[in-house]
């Protein structure tokens, strides 16, 4: 039977924060259509993205600097790492920490294997994304009816 998720929350705004059933339970969700989460071990750790998803980001970096995107008035969306694809807190951060907006930035960020939903064939807890759009949420919690 397919699960309703209907009734679950959307994040559609940057800084959403969830306690989720994951190897580091603090979900920090991405800005709205954004594809990449960050997860935290506890309150005081850093924030640290899934070794999976480091190819892709390393992508929305050069994507993100080649385009006009840069020149953007909001600093967190006009850094290398957008907060609209990335969780708000983690691009403050990098901007608070002095990190320039270039391609080294990926040097800056912490990853650790097997964090996110997908390798732990977990779904999120909110929603985020409007569901005209196939989010790969609906798909997996359709995919694990199945199983
Ligand atoms: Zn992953």
């Amino acid at each position: 039977m397919r699960k309703d998720t209907s009734e679950k929350p959307v994040a559609f705004q940057g800084g959403t924060v969830a306690r989720e059933d994951l190897p580091y339970p603090i979900v920090h969700y991405p800005g709205f259509y954004g594809a990449f989460f960050a997860f935290q071990e506890d309150r005081k750790g850093p924030i640290t993205l899934c070794s999976c998803a480091r190819e892709a980001i390393e992508n929305h970096i050069k994507l993100h600097l080649s385009d006009e995107r840069p020149t953007h008035p909001n600093p967190t969306r006009a850094f290398a790492l957008d907060s609209m694809y990335v969780p708000y807190k983690l691009v403050r951060q990098l901007i608070d920490a002095g990190v320039p907006s270039d391609e080294g930035v990926i040097e800056h960020l912490q990853f650790a294997d097997r964090l996110c939903h997908e390798c732990n064939r977990a779904v999120p807890s909110y929603r985020y994304c409007v569901q005209m759009y196939e989010c790969w949420e609906s798909d997996l919690a359709v995919q694990q009816d199945r199983d």
